[in-house]
């Protein structure tokens, strides 16, 4: 079958719900936190050489930046449908470029040609190290885009904190960029104590952060749902993190070769008023907010929160179906979503949350909703008597819905 013939078929069956594959990607530098409910023997299904997973992508069409050994298609969301006795497969990013606003709706289209964010959960044992991601003035130098990224930390995959469940984020108010250079002049020394000009906020499950682009920061090992923009653009600052230390290939990644070398360009790749803001948490420590005055919503059988919100790029809900209730949730974009609790209906669609997931197994967790189907609403059944149906839903860029 042809991916518009697959595409067209997968919208048609699920009535424009689209069923997606688990999509695991490893990190050769990180130790999995395993809470992401894969299989305890399957953590390093691709192989020891490649890391463990700690990663699982949602509605991507962004292909992970792995080095030499990544799989083909590796961080690649793939539709699933069934035909007869056999299922059919292919990328969200194909069957969005081949029917077009059919899936991300005419404006998101005409504007990006394509879905231009993803999120994960990100579940890794230990903090990762200071790092930055490139604005887009820097990214463009190396023909990717700025990557903003935003945190929200679901209470049912928290509660176990791990190694360390603090971030640092910036640079404390008054910190010189001499005192920077000199930690990135000693980045080769062992522990370049980078993060001594920065300060580490503890990690509370149920909220979240945002991150603009050009602000240092190290997340802590909370297992984390990050909705961010389609790229992949980073350095990493610091050169100790716990027992690991980082290959300095790290600190230039994403440097124009000319500049390579040159701690004058990492300089100017930081944000600095951003990251001495002395007001830091305020602007970017994010409570989850109603979306609608809770006492309505209630009435109707639900809760629904905004957790991803004041970002341009991408946003994010949290949505609750009481037990025995059945809701009709309209939205203004296209989005894709991962079931967190519960079981029940969706569309057409059977979701149910698994306790665990083989790698390779496929599951009902996991959807991408088409503009045209979440405009019309969704309809959303919990047959449960005790059981609430909790599900996380990334949106793409200006959603309409946003600050209403
Ligand atoms: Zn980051």
């Amino acid at each position: 079958m042809s991916v518009r013939s697959i595409a067209e078929k997968a919208i048609d069956q699920g009535k424009g719900i689209l069923r997606l594959a688990p999509n695991w990607v490893p990190r050769s530098f990180c130790v999995p936190g395993r809470r992401i409910k894969l299989h305890p023997a399957d953590y390093y299904a691709y192989g020891g050489d490649r890391g463990g997973i700690d990663e699982r992508w949602f509605s991507s069409t962004t292909p992970a930046d792995n080095g030499p050994k990544t799989s083909p298609n590796e961080g690649l969301s793939f539709i699933v449908v069934e035909d007869g006795s056999r299922t059919e497969k292919v990328t969200l990013r194909d069957a969005v470029s081949e029917v077009k606003g059919q899936i991300i709706g005419p404006r998101l289209w005409d504007a990006y040609q394509c879905w231009p964010m993803y999120s994960k959960f990100f579940d890794n044992k230990g903090a990762l190290p200071h790092h930055i991601h490139h604005r887009d003035q820097h990214a463009k130098l190396v023909n990717q885009m700025g990557k903003p990224e935003s945190y929200f930390f679901p209470v049912q995959l928290n509660n176990y904190g791990a190694d360390f469940p603090y971030t640092f984020f910036g640079l404390q108010p008054g910190t010189t960029k001499d005192q920077l250079r000199e930690c990135l002049q000693n980045f080769n020394k062992g522990d370049n104590k980078i993060t001594n000009l920065s300060a580490a906020y503890r990690l509370e499950p149920g909220t979240g952060w945002n991150v603009q682009a050009g602000i240092l920061h190290a997340p802590g090992s909370l297992c984390t749902y990050e909705p961010q923009k389609a790229s992949d653009v980073f350095a990493m600052y610091q050169s100790l993190t716990g027992d690991a230390i980082i290959p300095e290939e790290l600190l230039w990644k994403n440097t124009p070769p000319e500049k390579v070398g040159n701690i004058d360009y990492l300089l100017e790749v930081v944000d600095w008023e951003a990251n001495t803001d002395p007001n830091f948490a305020a602007h970017h420590f994010r409570q989850p907010k109603p979306v609608r005055p809770a006492g309505q919503m209630h009435a109707e059988g639900y809760h629904e929160n905004w957790i991803t919100y004041d970002t341009t790029d991408y946003g994010a809900k949290e949505l609750t179906v009481f037990p025995g209730k059945t809701v009709t949730i309209k939205d203004g974009g296209a989005y894709g979503m991962i079931l967190l609790q519960g079981h029940g209906k969706m569309g057409v669609w059977d979701i149910d949350t698994p306790a665990l997931i083989r790698f390779g197994q496929l599951t009902m967790d996991e959807f991408f909703v088409t503009e045209a189907a979440a405009r019309a609403g969704v309809v959303i059944s919990n047959p449960s008597k005790t059981d609430p149906i909790v599900m996380l839903k990334h949106f793409g860029p200006a959603n309409p819905d946003a600050g209403k």
